[in-house]
């Protein structure tokens, strides 16, 4: 009895040890299948544009991001190599134990306590809150670690960044993001108090309704609620761009009636290509363009409905032929628990995709970065 008992221990513990070592390799996957050629075209104009993605996950897994991992999909080194100017690190705190795109209750059993507490991370058992400042705290070791990566934080600190990569490819940007406003805390400064910690785009709400706006995948999937509104308009006071990536339908309907400055999407798709509730119906990506802002097209299933680079320069070319070259953007969603078919570092391939779909040089430039830039330009603090 007592060796059975130990047994089952010792299996508990290896299996425990197991899930820190691979989850990664199972959640954040490269299907191996060949990619095709990158023209010399191509590689020209990728690394002689400014590239920006508007959303990965990297910062979740406690990965050192510093050196080039063989599992996940982005780092500091495989970045530079695809060309990366600036990065948008997401941070997610909360979500419920069997995800999907359709419907999700507020978590009860919370899949992100397991992650933290798997690897004994701060933010284990604080709750959101603390896995937000678990976050901000490895962006600053990283950038601290990294002389060549710098913390966007403002309109100037955007300037500077071009300014320094005409000089030196090497040079990188980090700009910090929330998914899901739950993550802020309480009390009326919350928003505040992530603002001086670095943040400058939120998302109100991430896989299931919150006291801030209906999720696109919540249950009510209402629209914003009082607190929403008043956060979303300190955003606009702060210069903290809108992330209207997990909003449902009804709460960017009144996001976008109330906005006065470009709002993104910083990682999805269009119903165009790949109908689902991921994804944005013409009149919403009329309505982003309207503001001025960028929808950020994914490399994943749920966002272009295949990960092959012509899905998504497909979803790309769809978007710009509706809306304009100056309002599509890049939004990976690398190391969010999403399989795709290139990592960051192959990101050329993306440029070939475009091109072989018919977009216009010029226009792919925009796409790469010109628009994000542009966009976070005009929202950011200008110091
Ligand atoms: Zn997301």
């Amino acid at each position: 009895m007592r060796i059975a008992l130990l047994a089952g221990i010792a299996l508990v513990a290896i299996g425990w040890i197991a899930l820190a070592f691979f989850l990664e390799r199972f959640v954040n996957r490269v299907e191996g299948a060949p990619l095709p050629e990158v023209s010399a075209r191509a590689v020209e104009l990728h690394h002689s544009s400014a590239v920006v993605d508007l959303h990965a996950d990297s910062l979740l897994f406690g990965r050192d991001l510093t050196h080039r991992a063989r599992v996940g999909h982005a780092d500091l080194p495989r970045l530079r190599e695809g060309g990366v100017w600036l990065q948008v690190f997401g941070v997610a705190t909360s979500t419920p134990a069997g995800m999907n795109i359709d419907r999700n209750e507020a978590p009860g059993f919370d899949m992100m306590a397991l992650l933290f507490c798997n690897r004994l991370a701060a933010g284990c058992l604080g709750g959101p809150p603390a896995r937000f400042a678990a976050h901000a705290d490895r962006l600053e070791q990283l950038t601290a670690s990294d002389p060549k990566l710098v913390w966007v934080r403002s309109a100037n600190d955007l300037a500077q960044l071009r300014a320094a990569r005409k000089r030196d490819p090497q040079m990188l940007g980090a700009l910090l993001a929330i998914e899901g406003a739950h993550a802020l805390g309480d009390g009326p400064d919350a928003l505040d108090r992530a603002f001086a910690r670095g943040v400058r785009m939120v998302g109100l709400a991430h896989f299931f309704d919150n006291e801030y706006a209906g999720s696109a995948h919540g249950v009510a999937k209402g629209g914003l609620t009082d607190l929403g509104r008043r956060t979303f308009a300190r955003m606009e006071e702060l210069g903290i761009a809108a992330d209207l990536a997990h909003l449902s339908p009804a709460a960017i309907d009144e996001l976008l009636a109330i906005a006065t400055r470009p709002v993104v999407v910083s990682h999805g798709g269009v119903k165009g290509t790949c109908p689902n509730a991921r994804t944005l119906s013409d009149a919403h990506l009329r309505g982003i363009a309207r503001t001025g802002g960028v929808v950020g097209i994914g490399y994943w299933k749920e966002a272009v409905c295949g990960t092959a680079p012509r899905d998504v320069a497909r979803a790309i070319r769809y978007a710009v032929d509706l809306i304009g070259d100056e309002h599509v953007a890049l939004g990976s969603d690398y190391d969010g628990g999403t399989t795709v078919s290139f990592d960051t570092s192959q990101l050329a391939v993306l440029t070939q995709a475009m091109l072989d779909e018919g977009v216009a040089d010029a226009s792919v430039r925009r796409v790469l970065g010109e628009n994000a830039l542009r966009v976070l330009a005009a929202t950011l603090p200008s110091e």
